[in-house]
């Protein structure tokens, strides 16, 4: 059996998911607050607008409410920090996670073809004109098998932990997982994210080698292990699009 920690996915809006701010969609999410007086609207950090119906509230009330006051919400948009493009194509200019930092993908030396840095790393590309996507996850996914594992066999020594084996595999929805037999997997895509992170998702893993569960004696652990995972978890929600 398999514990993973799987964020959770959008599904595919219909149009009443959004709210037009400024000609732009924004995505919207409505909930119903009892105990909520009044209509409310919140910007949250990756952008989405949360709208909440008070108890005598309706749904139509609460959307035109939303509508009047797309300017305010226009104004806080400006303010949020920017949020890396996730673009479909990873070309020359286009900026992507390291080790938690936004990295811009340029041309090799004297901008040579068949060759791109990337926050400090050296890139053989076939050529540098197109999608360079498939090269880029290989050479990260080759420095997340190399530098993985020894930080998991390091952690679990630590801990009195015993684990089989390590592997770094290509997860499309989960971060990593544990199973009963010692196994522990992990998503390359941690290369992308800072080490803080990527050291929660190892230890939230061991720590299923000793609740293979996600009860509250499960999340003593990892707090035990790991006092600063809410921070971690809180990236990794701000940022759940690297792994879409
Ligand atoms: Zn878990």
């Amino acid at each position: 059996m398999l514990f993973d920690f799987i964020l959770k996915k959008s599904k595919p809006d219909p149009d009443e998911n959004f709210l037009l701010v400024r000609g732009r969609r924004v995505p919207l999410a409505v909930t119903r607050n009892r105990r909520a007086r009044r209509y409310l609207l919140r910007l949250r950090p990756d952008g989405s607008v949360r709208l909440t119906i008070p108890r005598l509230g309706s749904a139509a009330e609460a959307r035109r409410f939303a509508e009047r006051n797309t300017e305010w919400l226009a104004r806080q948009l400006e303010k949020l920090p920017a949020q890396p493009v996730k673009p479909e194509q990873w070309l020359i200019g286009a900026e992507i996670f390291f080790r938690g930092e936004l990295v811009k993908l340029e041309a090799g030396m004297n901008g040579q073809a068949g060759a791109v840095r990337c926050g400090g790393e050296f890139i053989a590309v076939p050529e540098a004109n197109g999608d360079l996507h498939p090269w880029v996850v290989k050479h990260l996914w080759k420095l997340a098998a190399a530098e993985f594992p020894p930080r998991v066999f390091e952690f679990a020594a630590a801990h009195r932990l015993a684990v089989r084996r390590v592997t770094v595999r290509n997860q499309r929805s989960r971060w990593g997982s544990c199973s009963r037999r010692g196994t522990i997997s992990l998503n390359w895509r941690l290369i992308q994210t800072p080490p803080f992170v990527r050291d929660y998702i190892i230890l939230h893993e061991l720590m299923h080698l000793r609740q293979m569960n996600h009860s509250a004696r499960f999340w003593q652990e990892v707090s035990r292990v790991c006092p600063d995972h809410e921070a971690a978890g809180r990236w990794l929600k701000q940022n759940s699009s690297l792994l879409k």
